[in-house]
């Protein structure tokens, strides 16, 4: 009975207004409490396959928040104090993530210290317990010295997972099985992070803060779904609700403030949902929100710390007046603003959030319509067709609409000159800055420090960067603007005829200070450096490799994203490498087209010597992990990991692909791709079945299981020799021939291309599977070959 009135009551002190900012700030100002100090022996916490036992040492509490005692701290700082954490990752290739970090396959470790966070009570599970070893008691007299020592690092850890505590607090069917954070300090590994999080894409995570030259790095060592809970009980974070129909209006102030009323629909997917998750950039505030005309509250932490697990976003809460129902649409309306847009020097302006300046819940196909206002000297473009363009007094005001659902919309704007293209039913648009950022002008020198990306690194939306090169240049960005158009077209109607028609029928190209690339849907960012002429006395001087980079490959890249990352989608953070691999193996293709087969095959080689690249410890820069890591690649192990896997490992997969099953069926592979996965995820998985349906009749590896294995799922390059001879006399003549592998594992191999030349131009292709033994083949032959050679066309990754 007072169970219930308990929950009763702390359900009314919930649902009170302003509930959610109260909970924040008892959470963040939330001490331990000297009274609840305890001597503990033989006390074990478990989370799924989280396993905390806490053997011998002092236990303190945390005061109550709404109720429940959600934290605790463990010392084992007494005489034979311990504490042991043991998480086995279910699958190999997770115990393989965690043993590159920790050199061994599971995590037990024996701590000094730990302090958790709970969305359950704590306080009740432990005191389950309490009695079973008489040696248990408390001892007030050690409070004092652990709320001091701890209290700090409580309010710091709960600042971290202020608004997911909040949400756990708020959301009713939170409690009892939300987060759980385990901080601890290892005897041997420093100070890690073990989380169960009922939200995540994949519940249990184990972790660690890493710096690396100047660079702070979070390595996910493991990340897995629990074997003991098949199913889940909160959903997923991003799909909380289906939203769509956005329309939105935003004001550009002169100092490039930005304030915006968006309104969207949003159909909640559970029923008696009574708080909603949304992600806006960091940098942008949410003063407001109502649902159907009735206000709501907004929780948004002051804070700019790193917020887990939301990709670029800071997440937001908003608690509507009553509970939502189940498919029913509301109406919501937010007022936000925030200064989005950094200005680069001499009008070049930087948009930063230029994927999450509007409330969103993940990434869903919605329509847009977009209205701009803007200082009129100023020229702002965004996704979607010119529905409205006016001037008034010193203001200019343009509205766009998307002809078809996209997935994120972006905007830009400068001082732009501007020249398009038509091509077929397509429109390319490219906008120009009239001067250059500050960063790539002669002089005086100076360095812009870009904003940094948002964390983790907001790839889903296609991102690509190089390092910038360090050059005196004075050139005119729109040297190259209609080249780029011409080109932009050209790619465009090069991919459409062999993938469907794109995202959206116009395209908008437009320029981002910096080294990198971006991809919307009808909207490209494209470095600087690919506006400039190369190889003038006035252009950054660009080494061969960056060159094609910005004039050849990044537009074609970024082009082919309007398939592949926002028509095509990827299924999770582990295939998300496909839309990367796809796009760039895209702009291959159509480099191939005006530059030749040679020239893909040396951009190819590149990538493999970058594969090859071996770190301070001797290790090659493949072995990093295999490529479904995703994210996870960009580690302090190896930074440049992420990058060569990603493209160039990514590309060699489906350039492998190709040469197995020849260009016809490649292609024809892609367009299948793009119609059965058109606004739909693909997996890893799904990606396989699909591809094994477009081997030649009786391949090897049927199924490419063992493709996958070796470059999806493994990693490893082979070194591959040939020896060959002629045997016998016609009608039995015969090529004979042994293919020696090395550098693979044990059990590894690969199927790897040897080609016989026959005279009049004709040859034959014989695959052959390679192991750790020689691996011998006949082909019979009416003549003598002109020429035998081991893979002459990059059929097999392999060692030079
Ligand atoms: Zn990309």
């Amino acid at each position: 009975m007072r169970w219930i009135l308990t929950c009763f009551l702390s359900w009314r002190a919930l649902a009170a207004p302003g509930t959610a900012a109260e909970t924040a700030r008892a959470i963040r100002e939330n001490v331990f409490d000297r009274d609840e100090c305890y001597r503990v022996r033989d006390l074990t916490v478990i989370r799924h396959d989280i396993r905390v036992y806490l053997t011998d040492g002092y236990l303190i509490f945390s005061k109550p928040v709404a109720g429940r005692r959600t934290a605790a701290a463990f010392t084992t700082e007494v005489e034979g104090g311990d504490g042991e954490v043991i998480v086995m990752p279910p699958n190999r290739a997770e115990r393989r993530s965690l043993a590159s970090y920790i050199d061994a396959p599971t995590l037990d470790e024996h701590f000094r210290n730990a302090l958790f966070l709970s969305a359950a009570d704590l306080y009740a599970e432990v005191m389950a317990q309490m009695n079973s070893n008489p040696a248990n008691r408390k001892v007030p007299e050690m409070g004092p010295v652990l709320d001091e020592a701890w209290s700090p690092v409580l309010r710091n850890l709960s600042a971290s997972y202020e608004t997911r505590l909040v949400l756990d607090a708020v959301d009713a069917a939170g409690s009892g099985s939300g987060l759980f954070a385990g901080l601890f300090t290892g005897l041997k590994l420093g100070n890690f992070d073990v989380v169960y999080d009922p939200r995540a894409a994949e519940r249990i995570s184990v972790g660690q803060v890493a710096n690396r030259d100047n660079r702070t790095y979070f390595d996910v060592w493991t990340s897995f779904e629990p074997r003991s809970q098949p199913r889940r009980t909160a959903p997923l974070f991003g799909t909380e609700a289906a939203l769509s129909d956005y329309r939105i209006e935003a004001t550009v102030e002169p100092d490039l403030n930005m304030t915006a009323i968006t309104r969207v629909k949003i159909t909640p997917v559970g029923d008696g949902l009574r708080v909603l998750p949304l992600d806006i950039a960091r940098a942008v505030r949410v003063q407001s929100a109502t649902v159907d005309g009735r206000p709501a509250e907004v929780f948004q932490r002051d804070a700019l710390r790193a917020n887990l697990g939301r990709g670029g976003n800071e997440m937001f809460l908003v608690l509507p007046p009553e509970p939502l129902r189940a498919g029913r649409t509301y109406e919501f309306e937010f007022h936000h603003s925030g200064n989005v847009i950094h200005d680069a020097g001499d009008r070049v302006y930087y948009v930063t959030a230029r994927g999450n300046w509007y409330p969103a819940n993940g990434l869903q196909y919605a329509s847009f319509d977009l209205k701009f206002r803007y200082p009129r000297d100023l020229d702002l473009v965004s996704a979607g067709e010119v529905v409205e363009d006016a001037t008034e007094g010193e203001w200019r005001s343009t509205r766009r609409r998307t002809s078809v659902p996209i997935r994120v919309a972006g905007f830009n704007l400068g001082s732009y000159h501007h020249v398009h293209a038509a091509r077929g039913p397509y429109v390319v648009e490219v906008y120009a800055n009239r001067s250059l950022e500050k960063a790539l002008q002669p002089k005086p020198r100076e360095t812009v420090v870009l904003p940094a990306p948002p964390f983790p690194r907001p790839r889903r939306n296609n991102v690509e960067t190089v390092p910038l090169p360090q050059q005196e240049p004075p050139p005119s960005p729109a040297g190259r603007m209609q080249a780029l158009a011409t080109e932009i077209g050209s790619a465009l109607e090069f991919m459409a005829g062999k993938f469907g028609p794109p995202a959206l029928p116009f395209l908008t190209v437009s320029p981002i200070p910096g080294a990198f690339g971006q991809g919307f849907p009808g909207m490209i960012y494209l470095s600087t450096l690919s506006y400039l002429r190369p190889n003038t006395a006035a252009t950054p001087k660009l080494d061969q490799r960056q060159e094609l980079f910005f004039t050849e490959i990044l537009e074609a890249h970024e082009t082919a994203h309007q398939w592949w990352g926002n028509l095509v989608n990827a299924d999770g953070y582990h295939d998300y490498w496909m839309m990367e691999a796809l796009a760039n193996y895209s702009a291959l293709l159509y480099l191939e087209k005006h530059k030749g087969a040679r020239s893909v095959e040396q951009v190819l080689e590149q990538y493999r010597d970058d594969l090859l690249a071996k770190s301070e410890a001797g290790q090659t820069v493949d072995s990093s992990g295999p490529i479904v890591l995703g994210p996870r690649l960009e580690s302090s192990l190896e930074p440049r990991a992420w990058r060569a896997i990603t493209y160039g490992k990514g590309s060699w997969i489906l350039h492998m692909l190709r040469r197995r099953m020849g260009d016809e069926r490649f292609l024809s592979m892609l367009a299948e791709l793009r119609r059965r996965y058109e606004r739909k995820e693909i997996s890893t998985e799904q990606f396989r079945l699909l591809a094994a349906g477009f081997l030649p009749p009786k391949s090897d590896d049927p199924k490419l299981e063992a493709f996958f294995e070796q470059w999806v799922y493994g990693t490893g390059m082979p070194s591959l020799k040939l020896t060959w001879s002629l045997k016998g006399k016609l009608p039995a003549l015969r090529v004979v021939g042994t293919v020696t592998q090395s550098e693979l594992g044990e059990d590894a191999g690969v199927l790897a291309p040897v080609e016989i030349q026959l005279a009049r131009g004709k040859s034959v292709v014989q695959w052959v599977r390679t192991s750790s033994d020689p691996a011998t083949f006949t082909v019979p032959v009416r003549q003598a070959p002109l020429k035998v050679s081991l893979d002459p066309h990059c059929g097999v990754l392999r060692r030079p």
